[in-house]
């Protein structure tokens, strides 16, 4: 184990293990574009999903280990029966500071509240499009007004702050980022424009559909000007911009043009048990068979950490230098797992 400082876990880069995302289910009713277009997927067996109980367990783990954020994910993490519960367990563990949530929304209407009264922090909700045509059109399932009432009802709940996810796609929905804008400023939620990544290997992801963040904060600069940041962003991916006219602030995830892989402190756990170090990986480690084989919560920290302290991922800081090199980039050229194992 690298050791950075008293009792702090680093990776090859010194990195710091901070973060964790716990994909709950693998299953979703959407299929955006960008994400999981397909109809057929093989899906993860129910018998190899992990329980609350074993999620519990590691997260504790990760808290002992650094970890004081934990994001709930998927597929779509409501899709999952009693997610409250799960919240409530999660909550409680020592350590864990900030727990959250990311959904499409679509059926936070009825869960905002308990949600809430479990102890969940705050959500962050996709919306590509305000539009019903353009937003069937990238989710290819579902309706754009159970989302908004969804989001609604977040805020009704108490959960802050709301921020709000848009992936960009040139020709599909950028034409949006003011409407997105004002909808954001309008409730008080923090809109976040998220670029297209090449995520998985099913997506038709290529740097034509990508909407660049020097384009986005040109266009948000020309309907509300905002202040650069003037601090460091830390480990959060996104760039964070304040409007001048004192009406909140607007996020950058610039993960293709920009990429953050020195600060990244996030370790992701899919619904089959498999710890995945970046979001780009082929492939993870089976902490699942492991848990339940009856290992010792020591055999299960020093594997994690022996996990974290190996790592040395920096993909998209590679995708990068790839993308302006003479071969150029080849998105297909390894097969990665998909983004609804990974949430994100
Ligand atoms: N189903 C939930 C949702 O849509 O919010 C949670 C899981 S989803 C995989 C998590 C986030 O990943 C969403 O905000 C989604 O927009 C984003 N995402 C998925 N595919 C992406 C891609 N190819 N590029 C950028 N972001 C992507
Ligand atoms: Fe489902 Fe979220 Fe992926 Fe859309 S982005 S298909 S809602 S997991
Ligand atoms: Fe982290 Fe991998 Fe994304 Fe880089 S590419 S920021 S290492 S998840």
């Amino acid at each position: 184990m690298t050791v950075f400082g008293p009792d702090v876990l680093t990776d090859r880069y010194q990195r710091p293990l901070q973060d964790l995302r716990i994909s709950v289910t693998d299953r979703c009713n959407f299929r955006c574009t960008y994400c999981m277009p397909l109809d057929h997927y093989d899906w993860i067996a129910k018998s190899q999903i992990l329980s609350y109980e074993e999620i519990r367990r590691l997260v504790a783990i990760f808290a002992q280990l650094g970890v004081s954020k934990v994001r709930i994910t998927g597929g779509e993490p409501l899709l999952r029966r009693d997610l409250p519960d799960l919240v409530a367990m999660l909550s409680g563990i020592e350590g864990i500071q900030d727990l959250c949530l990311t959904t499409n929304g679509s059926l936070l209407a009825d869960k905002a509240a308990s949600l809430r009264e479990a102890g969940l922090n705050r959500v962050t909700v996709s919306i590509d499009s305000l539009n019903p045509q353009t937003f069937a059109r990238m989710a290819q399932r579902g309706n754009l007004e159970s989302v908004l009432e969804g989001v609604a009802a977040a805020g009704r709940a108490g959960l802050s702050p709301i921020k709000v996810n848009a992936v960009l796609e040139r020709g599909v929905n950028d034409h949006e980022i003011a409407e997105l804008l004002a909808y954001a400023r309008s409730h008080g939620y923090e809109m976040r424009f998220i670029e297209f990544m090449d995520v998985g290997n099913v997506n038709g992801w290529s740097s034509s559909k990508l909407v660049d963040k020097d384009e986005i904060l040109r266009r948000v600069a020309a309907v509300h000007p905002f202040r650069r940041p003037t601090s460091a962003r830390g480990s959060a991916p996104s760039e964070r911009y304040t409007f001048l006219d004192g009406q909140g602030s607007f996020g950058v995830i610039a993960s293709v043009t920009e990429p953050f892989c020195g600060a990244c402190t996030r370790i992701r756990l899919t619904a089959d048990g498999r710890l995945v170090t970046c979001l780009f990986s082929t492939g993870g480690h089976d902490i699942k068979s492991l848990l339940r084989s009856g290992a010792s919560d020591e055999d299960l920290r020093r594997t994690i950490a022996e996990v974290w302290s190996g790592r040395s991922d920096r993909y998209s800081e590679e995708r990068l230098v790839a993308i302006s090199s003479a071969e150029g980039y080849h998105p297909d050229s390894v097969r990665k797992i998909e983004m609804i194992s990974l949430g994100g």
